[in-house]
């Protein structure tokens, strides 16, 4: 039998020293006293963590505010400015970046398209000088965050099977990675990341014990978190919707099983469909994928028949998801993100409709439907919150002044 060791005193301040960045993380500012009051930590220990974190850079002494009992004291915040992140989004034809700061404010964004057939070292090749780039153009980035398409696995740094990226099976993004920048580098699942953010920045009702985040883009996955911290499994591929079986006499999926869920409602099942069945509103000329999915939206918004009914499909299949996510999870919320996403009104109400039909009813009102609202796409902004959350849980490692 193996017993968890006694955590050390290091570990002991390490733990408060991440609870007090959280909490100003959440509350933007705060003085002592509050940090006192809303963690249960003493006074003095509070002094000392806060002075070694404004010696690491990371806290900030800002002017006088009203504290306890109208009694001035001395706010706290976050150094956010001089701690950035960059946040990558690896998708099946698209990569997307971004800086963020530790408190999740967006400063620029960029991205660019590949061939799936290309070859992966070229593609890799580019974005490594991109991130090179930005490290350049912005000195204070702390750690960089990328999300991967699921299934992936954490331990072996790649992707266990990427439905349509064969190319991409064998590579070790970990290896492609781990030592490239001279900062710390997180690679997570896409799905995982989408939850992270919408756990972190979404503006959802608290408390919140457990949060599912439904990713509908170029495949289907999700992600859970429960109390802060994501369901990993052994491997790190846990709730992987995509691949549960829908249809067992379904034509077989890559995965090996048959009638997946991602073979009926992605996005590139959409657009497949769409250019059988009404080729007609898609314009000539070529304008990119993410316009490809627009068309669809707005014909169905301007009252084609053919698109509302292929979105109604669509909406059918993904409440099949969150069924199998409220049996199996039980959240407070399912947030639907990505691609598919876009249709935002189009399909909420079907989904939500559909879903009623076969979740068990106790559940089912208890669990609230979304489709997600952040500004930024969650799976980049999620990239950038797993650096964040990393490095916020461990500072004096991540966070020390060089
Ligand atoms: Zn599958």
């Amino acid at each position: 039998m193996k017993i968890n060791p006694i955590v050390n005193n290091s570990d002991m301040n390490e733990a408060h020293r991440s609870v007090i960045v959280k909490l100003l993380q959440q509350k933007e500012l705060c003085t002592r006293a509050e940090i006192a009051k809303l963690t249960g930590l003493t006074q003095a220990s509070i002094t000392k963590i806060v002075s070694s974190l404004i010696d690491m850079g990371i806290v900030l002494e800002v002017g006088s505010v009203k504290g306890e009992g109208n009694r001035r004291a001395i706010g706290l915040r976050l150094n956010s400015e001089e701690n950035r992140v960059i946040g990558i989004k690896f998708s099946r034809w698209l990569i997307e970046t971004g800086v963020f700061d530790i408190s999740g404010k967006n400063y620029s964004r960029d991205s660019f398209e590949f061939d799936m057939n290309e070859d992966p070292a070229k593609v890799l090749s580019k974005l490594k000088s991109n991130i090179h780039e930005m490290l350049e153009k912005h000195k204070n980035i702390v750690a960089v965050g990328m999300a991967v398409p699921g299934p992936y696995l954490r331990q072996e740094g790649h992707i266990a099977i990427v439905t349509r990226m064969s190319k991409w099976h064998d590579v070790d993004f970990v290896k492609e990675f781990k030592d490239e920048f001279s900062r710390p580098f997180f690679i997570e699942q896409d799905a995982n990341s989408g939850a992270m953010a919408e756990w972190w920045f979404g503006n959802h009702e608290k408390p919140m014990e457990s949060l599912a985040y439904m990713l509908v883009g170029e495949g289907v996955g999700s992600g859970i978190v429960e109390n802060e911290k994501l369901i990993l499994g052994k491997l790190g591929t846990a709730s992987e919707v995509g691949h549960m079986s829908i249809d067992v006499n379904g034509k077989r999926c890559e995965c090996g099983n048959y009638g997946c869920l991602e073979m009926y409602c992605s996005a590139p099942v959409m657009l497949q469909r769409a250019k059988q069945e009404m080729p007609e509103i898609f314009s000539k000329k070529h304008e990119g994928r993410t316009r490809e999915h627009e068309m669809i939206f707005e014909a169905a918004r301007q009252g084609n028949k053919k698109a509302l009914a292929l979105l109604k499909e669509m909406a059918r299949y993904i409440s099949y998801g969150c069924v199998n996510l409220i049996n199996a999870y039980n959240p407070d919320i399912i947030v639907i993100g990505d691609l598919m996403a876009k249709a935002g009104n189009l399909i909420l109400e079907d989904i939500k409709n559909f879903t009623e039909e076969r979740a068990i009813p106790e559940l089912y009102e208890k669990t609230k439907i979304m489709i997600s609202e952040l500004e930024v796409d969650p799976t980049l902004y999620g990239a950038a919150a797993i650096a964040t959350d990393r490095i916020l849980r461990k500072p004096s490692e991540y966070l020390t002044k060089k």
